[in-house]
């Protein structure tokens, strides 16, 4: 059943990497409903293409075409934006590529490319949009992580490492974004794109659209958006990643490593784990624990 009808008559929203792919739904699912929308790509043409299909179907956008690890041209984005519209609500970062190889094989330029674009290039978009968010005491942030970041694959260090660091990013900045009105979260999406051409299976691929994943997107850059979810859109099926920490055991008194191992079952049974929100409160369950000694 559906909700409410979600709406952004009047706001602005900023979607990198929005050429194509994942991106391009994000953007076109937002526009549809009434967001003003920035359209960056590293390809100029692929970003205008976007940009005349939401013009085409009555709504507004404009193009910058930039890479997102060059922080001025992220800041030149963001003044772009608000000098055309007054404020930007919403800021996606989708933006990312893949150098895929074996950890023995890669290289440290093959390491450091994909950090820069995923990782480095949304901060760099971050640092520009977060002074104008804070501002308007409002905004909404998606950041796009990976089950490679979360989970691991073959081939994937550069790719996982810059994943797996959005979360710990987000983390932290749904945290400072709170008294502000700016809430943070990730996607971790799964869709039939030019990134995935050669892994998904040709009778998925219709199952796997890019468009059957915006609705999560779109959910995230609500104004009834949570922060610091990783929601997982793939195929129709909308899930949730959490970090937990289990009970463990609480050993007294001298430890030797003989004892951890000993403890290793008690260390590693779920039952009763946690999914903190926050550092404190981890540090809060554990100084509580520990204070008996
Ligand atoms: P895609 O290759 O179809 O689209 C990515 C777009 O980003 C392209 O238009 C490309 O030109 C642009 N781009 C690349 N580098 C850029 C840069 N430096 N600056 C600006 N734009 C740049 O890929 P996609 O499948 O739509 O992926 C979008 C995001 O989702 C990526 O972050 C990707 O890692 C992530 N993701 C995708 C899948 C999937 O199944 N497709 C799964 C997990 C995560």
């Amino acid at each position: 059943m559906s909700g409410n009808k979600i709406n952004f008559d009047g706001q602005v929203a900023i979607v990198t990497g929005a050429g194509a792919g994942l991106g391009e739904a994000y953007a076109l699912d937002l526009a549809s409903r009434g967001a003003k929308i920035l359209v960056n790509d590293l390809s100029e043409e692929a970003a205008a293409k976007v940009v005349s299909q939401i013009e085409a179907a009555g709504g507004q956008a404009m193009a910058f075409a930039a890479s997102v690890s060059d922080e001025a041209a992220m800041q030149d984005m963001i003044a772009k934006a608000v000098e055309a519209w007054g404020r930007v609500d919403i800021f996606v970062a989708n933006a990312g590529i893949l150098i895929d190889r074996s950890f023995s094989k890669m290289t440290m330029a093959e390491y450091d490319k994909v950090i820069d674009v995923h990782l480095r290039g949304t901060v760099c978009g971050l640092k520009a949009v977060w002074p104008q968010m804070i501002e308007q005491n409002y905004g909404r942030i998606v950041v796009t992580t990976s089950v490679a970041g979360l989970f691991g694959n073959f081939g994937q260090t550069n790719y996982g490492s810059a994943k797996s660091g959005l979360v710990g990013l987000m983390n932290t900045l749904k945290i400072e974004g709170e008294k502000s009105g700016i809430k943070v979260n990730a996607i971790s999406p799964g869709a039939a794109t030019q990134m995935t051409e050669n892994i998904i299976p040709e009778p998925l691929k219709e199952t796997m659209s890019a468009s059957r994943v915006a609705p999560a997107v779109t959910v995230l850059c609500s104004e009834d958006a949570p922060s610091g979810v990783i929601l997982q859109a793939n195929g129709g099926i909308f899930s949730v990643a959490q970090m937990v920490l289990t009970r463990g055991a609480h050993l007294k008194g001298d430890i030797q490593a003989e004892d951890v191992q000993a403890a290793w079952d008690e260390i590693t049974n779920p039952e009763g784990q946690s999914n903190f929100a926050t550092a404190n409160d981890q540090g809060a369950d554990f100084f509580g624990r520990i204070s008996g000694g």
